[in-house]
């Protein structure tokens, strides 16, 4: 019972309650935290209180899709009452006064919130080892990060320990635990999912989306989440959309007959480890087999992804971040002479090094006599990299290749080398410069028995189209079932 239409069915059946999915969830944290390290804060009565909820909806007739699954949120989400640490020292002990819109819209879905998932400090990192609260371990092998910054979330899902999370994604925050962990993480289009009570870190590229075992759990988790927030000035109205409506059984044996999928030069070339290029050859045949044809394109200005994002990201995260002043929010120094000196000795002691690199790094570029060289520059090629996945979008539908160059790293291999760390982001990080929607999907295991992701892309607005692809996929395979559990390398948490 490890994927939410499993739980789903388990529940409408009365095979079992939100209590005791609820239970079960609790004490599968409890016994994997100390390998893992995947949650900051687990909410036991809260948890048990929404299950009985839950079950009381139910009996009353009143259960919707998601009632009584229990799910856990990225510690970044505000969420009323229960502590929000974004993994810093800095909001240790905050407690949020009001729900993150996707957090209200999925309490009112019915589902049953366990607690808050580990992750990179102010989601800054590709490993969700920049945590204050200690690094999160790989379910497939301890020793390996779980990806990241939503890793806490991934680790979470892949574990067995809840069906579903959210994460966010500001540069493949969703979709590189997940391809690391071997799980599903959709990021929407930006706009589509509210960003009302996230905590701000690149406030033109913060996404929220799900995570989940496969393409299915994603679409209900998106279905609750979607939706029109006037608090967002940025939040879109759009129709009303069921992203679980294409993902009927189909009769064909061909179902993507007509789908054509763009295969950019710029993501099969040097850089990528054999294995994840074996593992994704192997799914584009699959996905031929299915109907697909594939079509080479090219994205030339794809190639300035990375340096682009680490100027506008971390240019915006120094704006976002200068609230954080020992006055508003969170730790205050202890000692300090005057109000300067307040201010610096709080942020010095409540900002982790690589949160103080991005500040540095944002501030720098935003100075004046540098703003027009990198920021405004770097704003100028972000509208390059749209032009060229727009005109793309004329000759395929997806666009399919690797979530990240490798698959999960051991733990401390990148930690000593800011750029390495930023060049797992290579794939990732142009679907939130121009906003575009994409998802990482298991699709293989390299030799040493870690998950690889294949990611697929799409033009704005087209989440329904993606989820289907992964979902015929995942009709034909079974990379998404496959668990930790049955690893020789984890010993330490056992899934039932
Ligand atoms: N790894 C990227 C960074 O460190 C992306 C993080 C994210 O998507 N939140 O900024």
């Amino acid at each position: 019972m490890r994927t939410i239409a499993d739980q789903a069915e388990a529940l409408a059946a009365r095979r079992v309650s939100a209590v005791e999915l609820a239970e079960q969830a609790l004490s599968r944290i409890d016994a994997a935290q100390p390998s893992i390290n995947a949650f900051i804060t687990v909410d036991r009565a809260g948890a048990l209180h929404a299950a009985r909820e839950a079950d009381m909806a139910r009996e009353s007739g009143h259960a919707q899709p998601l009632t009584g699954i229990p799910i856990a949120h990225k510690d970044v989400l505000m969420t009323a009452g229960l502590r929000t640490t974004c993994a810093s020292r800095m909001l240790e002990t905050f407690v949020a006064p009001y729900d993150a819109h996707v957090v209200r819209r999925l309490r009112d879905a019915g589902t049953v919130l366990v607690g808050k998932t580990n992750m990179d400090e102010f989601a800054m990192g590709s490993s969700s080892e920049n945590s204050y609260f200690g690094a999160v371990h790989n379910p497939w092998n301890p020793r390996c990060v779980a990806g990241g910054s939503s890793g806490g979330s991934a680790a979470a899902v892949a574990a067995g320990l809840v069906a579903a999370c959210t994460g966010t994604d500001t540069g493949g925050s969703i979709r590189q635990p997940a391809a690391l962990s071997g799980i599903c993480g959709l990021k929407p289009t930006y706009g589509l999912c509210s960003r009302y009570g996230l905590i701000a870190f690149a406030s033109s590229l913060d996404t929220p989306g799900p995570l989940a075992h496969d393409a299915h759990g994603c679409a209900l988790m998106l279905n609750a989440m979607a939706g029109h927030d006037a608090r967002d000035s940025t939040s879109l109205v759009r129709p009303p959309t069921d992203y679980t409506r294409d993902l009927m059984a189909s009769a064909s044996a061909r179902p993507l007959d007509g789908l054509r999928i763009g295969l950019p030069a710029q993501y099969f070339g040097d850089g990528v480890d054999a294995d994840v290029a074996r593992a994704v050859d192997a799914a584009l045949a699959e996905l031929r087999k299915l109907g697909a044809s594939t079509v080479d394109i090219t994205l030339p200005a794809v190639r300035y992804s990375v340096p682009v994002y680490y100027v506008i990201a971390p240019a915006e995260a120094s704006s976002n971040l200068s609230r954080f002043d020992g006055v508003r929010y969170g730790h205050r120094a202890a000692r300090y002479t005057d109000l300067d000196d307040m201010y610096r000795k709080t942020r010095a002691e409540g900002f982790g090094p690589e949160v103080k690199r991005r500040i540095l790094v944002g501030t720098y570029v935003l100075s004046h006599g540098y703003y027009d060289a990198y920021y405004l520059k770097a704003q100028q090629v972000r509208r390059l990299i749209a032009d060229d996945f727009v005109r793309a979008y004329a000759s395929c539908d997806v666009i399919a290749g690797p979530t990240t160059p490798t698959a999960a790293f051991a733990c401390g291999a990148k930690t000593g080398d800011p750029v390495q760390m930023y060049l797992n982001d290579i794939f990732t990080v142009a679907a939130n410069l121009t906003g575009m929607p994409a998802i990482s999907i298991p699709c293989g295991f390299g030799a040493d028995g870690l998950p690889v992701g294949l990611q697929l892309q799409g033009n704005h607005f087209d989440e329904a189209r993606l989820l289907n692809v992964a979902h015929r996929f995942q009709q034909v395979t079974d990379w998404h079932r496959r668990s930790p559990a049955r690893s020789a390398a984890v010993s330490e948490v056992s899934v039932p």
